[in-house]
C-alpha cells in the first residue's frame, strides 16, 4: 500500500534517515505527529531536550518547502519551545534551521532544532554523541508530560 508521505511530488527518500524514521522504519522518540509535520528528539542532544520538527515531505532544506509547510513548522515551534524551555529549565532557547552544507547542514531532509540554552554554557548546534537511551527515553516522557 502507498503511504501519502510517498505519493508526495518531492518524493520519499529511501536512504534518507528522516523519511525513513516518518515511514516507520527506523525508531525515534517522537513527540507529535499531524498531517504535515512531526517532532521527535535529537539522538545526539546539544542538551537534553533538544527537539527536531520536521515535515513529512521529503524537502532537502527550506528553499522547496511551501508557504504551509513553513507555517505550520513555526505554529508548532511556538507551541512547543516554551515547553521544551520549562521542562529542561533552561535560561535560553536557541531556534536553528541549517540549509546546506556550507551551513553546516548534516541531515538533508528540512528540519527546525529548539535547542535548550543555558547560562555559562557556549550555545552550540551539535551535539557530538548519541545520548544514552535512558536519558532519551527519560526527557520524552518528560516532554510529553509538559504537552
Ligand atoms: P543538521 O546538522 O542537519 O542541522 O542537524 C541534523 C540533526 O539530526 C543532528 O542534530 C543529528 O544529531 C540529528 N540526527 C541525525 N541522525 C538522527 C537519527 O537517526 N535520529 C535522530 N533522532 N536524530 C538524528
Ligand atoms: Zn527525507
Amino acid at each position: 500500500m502507498q503511504d501519502a508521505v510517498f505519493d508526495d511530488p518531492h518524493g520519499h527518500d529511501p536512504n534518507c534517515i528522516f523519511c525513513n524514521i516518518i515511514a516507520g522504519n527506523a525508531p525515534c522518540r517522537e513527540l507529535y505527529r499531524d498531517d504535515t509535520l512531526i517532532a521527535f528528539l535529537d539522538i545526539a542532544p546539544v542538551q537534553p531536550g533538544h527537539t527536531l520538527i520536521v515535515p513529512l515531505r521529503h524537502h532537502v532544506d527550506m528553499f522547496t518547502m511551501s508557504d504551509e509547510e513553513m507555517a505550520a513548522v513555526a505554529r508548532f515551534a511556538r507551541y512547543m519551545a516554551p515547553v521544551v524551555k520549562l521542562v529542561t529549565d533552561a535560561d535560553g532557547l536557541g531556534v536553528h534551521q541549517l540549509n546546506g552544507a556550507a551551513a553546516g547542514q548534516t541531515v538533508f531532509h528540512y528540519h527546525m532544532h529548539l535547542i535548550p540554552a543555558f547560562e555559562g554554557k557556549p550555545p552550540k548546534i551539535h551535539g557530538r554523541e548519541p545520548a544514552p537511551a535512558e536519558e532519551l527515553d527519560a526527557m520524552v516522557e518528560a516532554l510529553r508530560r509538559g504537552m
